[in-house]
């Protein structure tokens, strides 16, 4: 029935999959806390001009992607596609100014209406950083390095290229943007209709147009580079000194852009070879316009977003599940004996997993099926001696054990 089925886009995520994703996230709040970063958690739906303002009206992302409806109260909604815009509404909606310069760290799923394929979903998850209030490319370096020494943490040093680029100042990216629509409009005819549109409202955007005729265009457009002013080089000259001080390679891509409206100056791609064609893990840029775009004081703002699912995929060293106890009841005495020992053993931090019903037999198939450590075998015979039997489940040793020293000899945890 197809109503059984997950939507499309949308995954669940079965005990496997979770401790990687909770390992992708735990990972990141260390590095992030390592870094001086609280978490933050904003709603998983805003009003749908938190997204349609920041996110420009020409990115993908709004036109296309936008999971958007009315409530009951007829207030138009938005599932958020991205984190940084919630971010920075909480920002102005709790009055942070004084919290300047702020620094959070978020996780959580985000939603688009993309077309599914591998690592590309329409629930999705990201884990992510803002860092609010710090115009000098002091904080590109440290937005940047946090990202490295992320992956890093996830076993990924030596797996990912780092890709940056700088989109400049206003001034230079005017200059720019006049370079582009004047060789844009050359190619008019060959550009596609989406392009064509985007050329009118936002040209930038069609240098991260994923159509092939487009790229074929686009390859040959004037480079950023060439109409940078002499502020916007210096800013991107210490923001590429910093990362090299601090030993975190990056290839300087004069074609990268982002594909959100609000960025300026540094904009940078961490990349795998190992995903096939959705190969970009972490993605992040400069946003200073974005605050003052919804309303709120003119303040600067950094930050990136990484791909959950497609990090989960690649993690190394993700812990396996604790191995449980078994208790093996046998009788009904020893059933009502095994219901308070496992509370008793839950309390002193052991793991222990309970089975329900079956003979002696079939409850051993389970605890091996489980991957227990150990095995609690309770009879009658037992019980009246106030002793378990005590199977260690890997070497096959038994030996009883009073009941009163069961926790001890069982130990904490695993
Ligand atoms: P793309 O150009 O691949 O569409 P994007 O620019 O839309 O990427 P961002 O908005 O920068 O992506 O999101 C940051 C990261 O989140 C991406 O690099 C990717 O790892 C992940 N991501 C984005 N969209 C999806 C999706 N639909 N499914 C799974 N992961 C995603
Ligand atoms: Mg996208």
């Amino acid at each position: 029935m197809a109503s059984l089925q997950p939507v499309r886009g949308t995954h669940d995520l079965l005990p496997d999959q979770c401790r990687r994703h909770r390992a992708v996230e735990q990972r990141c709040r260390h590095v992030a806390e390592l870094f001086g970063y609280q978490e933050i958690a904003t709603p998983i739906f805003e009003f749908t001009e938190v997204f349609a303002r920041t996110l420009g009206d020409t990115s993908d992302v709004v036109t296309k992607e936008m999971y958007t409806f009315e409530d009951r109260g007829g207030e138009g909604i938005t599932l958020r596609p991205e984190g940084t815009a919630g971010v920075a509404r909480a920002f102005i909606s709790n009055g942070l100014q004084q919290a300047l310069p702020l620094k959070v760290f978020y996780h959580g799923p985000m939603f688009r209406y993309e077309r599914p394929q591998k690592g590309r979903q329409r629930q999705f998850h990201q884990v992510g950083v803002e860092l609010l209030g710090v115009e000098g490319p002091a904080a590109d370096v440290e937005v940047i390095s946090l990202g490295a020494r992320f992956l890093d943490a996830l076993g990924l040093a030596g797996r990912v290229t780092l890709e940056i680029n700088t989109l400049g100042d206003q001034e230079s990216r005017d200059a720019y943007r006049a370079a582009l629509v004047e060789y844009l409009r050359g190619h008019l005819d060959r550009l596609s209709d989406d392009s064509k549109a985007r050329l009118e409202k936002n040209p930038l955007r069609v240098l991260d147009s994923k159509d092939e005729g487009d790229k074929v265009i686009v390859a040959d457009a004037p480079v950023f580079t060439d109409y940078l002013n002499e502020t916007s080089r210096a800013f991107f000259e210490t923001v590429t000194k910093g990362l090299t001080a601090l030993g975190i390679p990056f290839v300087h891509n004069p074609r990268l852009v982002r594909g959100l409206d609000y960025y300026s100056h540094t904009a940078f791609e961490f990349t795998t070879t190992e995903l096939g064609a959705q190969g970009t893990v972490l993605a992040g840029g400069r946003y200073d316009g974005l605050i003052k775009t919804m309303g709120g004081p003119p303040t600067a703002g950094i930050g990136w977003a990484a791909g959950v699912e497609r990090l989960a995929l690649l993690v190394e060293g993700v812990e396996p599940a604790p191995r449980p106890v078994a208790l093996v009841p046998l009788g009904e005495a020893a059933e009502a004996r095994a219901l308070t020992l496992a509370d008793e053993l839950r309390r002193a931090d052991v793991v222990v997993d309970l089975g329900y019903s079956g003979n002696m037999k079939k409850r051993m198939q389970r605890a091996n099926k489980i991957g227990a450590r150990a095995a609690v075998i309770l009879g009658d015979d037992e019980l009246a001696a106030g002793v378990a039997q005590v199977r260690d489940l890997d070497s096959g040793e038994q030996t009883a054990v009073p009941l009163a020293e069961l926790t001890a000899a069982l130990g904490r945890g695993r």
